[in-house]
């Protein structure tokens, strides 16, 4: 008889969410502590890190947080071997740390551009080896990655925050086959809009473009951090077991296809809406 438990559980198993003080990375922590995960979660505020490890903790005594930027390759080393040392081993990373810039690439300053892909592309590659270092060595363990539908749509402005994300498919699916038979899974989860603070200035600035943006969207609203809880725990769990370097859309229908129709059809698809 097939039982949830043997399929969605992450019960006791230790997960570190990189990027996990804040937005997306704090709500999917809350939800895995929830569900009886020993969670970690890696940031590089210090009092960020320090107010989501209380949040964390009473909801589940055993979480714990640590402090490190992405691009530094010697404090994430040591953030790693702290939480896989606390927990005594590592199941699960979560890579949900981000930035954007905004600017056309003709004004541009690159080291705006590879700031981006530091934070977003490499701090990736760096937390995945770091996170392979416990896992190959256990012989299992789970890396989800937060991409974004910017993996697969182009946007004007965007060409650091697309290329970070799209580079993440061919990264992930690389390594999937290359961990695969070593007992890792890695896959990435690409949300569409949700607004948390990578992009509450700008829509709270300009709350037309944002109510027009959702209308676009075949669902017919943002996403909420929750929408991805399901997702995560899936590629986490054994759910996922089958599940390999996979870049999964959770973004209300963004990607499917936009909401354009013919005035004459408007009223058959939007119903009676103009
Ligand atoms: P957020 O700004 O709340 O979260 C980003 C997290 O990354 C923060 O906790 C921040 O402290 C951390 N971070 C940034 N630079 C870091 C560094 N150098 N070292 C360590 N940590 C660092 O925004 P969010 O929306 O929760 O974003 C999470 C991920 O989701 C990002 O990768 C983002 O690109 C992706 N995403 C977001 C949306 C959206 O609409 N919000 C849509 C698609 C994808």
């Amino acid at each position: 008889m097939y039982q949830i438990q043997d399929f969605f559980s992450v019960k006791d198993r230790a997960i570190l969410v990189v990027g996990g003080s804040s937005g997306i990375g704090l709500e999917l922590a809350k939800a895995l502590g929830d569900f009886g995960a020993k969670v970690a979660v890696l940031g590089s505020n210090p009092d960020k890190c320090a107010a989501a490890e209380k949040t964390l903790k009473e909801r589940n005594p055993q979480a714990i947080a640590v402090c490190a930027n992405v691009t530094d390759a010697s404090a994430m080393t040591q953030a790693f071997a702290t939480v896989a040392t606390t927990f005594g081993k590592l199941d699960g990373m979560v890579y949900s740390a981000g930035i954007n810039h905004i600017e056309g690439l003709d004004t541009m300053d690159l080291a705006d551009f590879n700031r981006v892909m530091d934070v977003n592309l490499n701090g990736f590659v760096l937390s995945s080896k770091l996170a392979g270092d416990y896992m190959l060595e256990q012989g299992s363990g789970s890396i989800v990655c937060i991409s974004s539908y910017s993996a697969f749509r182009g946007k004007p402005l965007y060409t650091a925050y697309c290329a970070s994300k799209s580079a993440m498919g061919g990264f992930i699916r690389a390594l999937s086959v290359e961990w695969i038979r070593k007992g890792v899974r890695v896959n990435c989860i690409a949300p569409g809009l949700i607004v948390t603070d990578i992009n509450r200035k700008e829509i709270e600035a300009n709350p037309d473009s944002f109510q027009k943006r959702v209308a676009g969207i075949p669902r017919g609203q943002a996403g909420d951090v929750a929408d991805l809880v399901g997702p995560t725990v899936m590629l986490l769990s054994d759910a996922g077991a089958h599940i390999i370097g996979q870049t999964i859309s959770c973004d209300g229908g963004t990607t499917a296809g936009d909401m354009f129709v013919m005035e004459s059809n408007k009223a058959d698809v939007l119903g009676g809406k103009k």
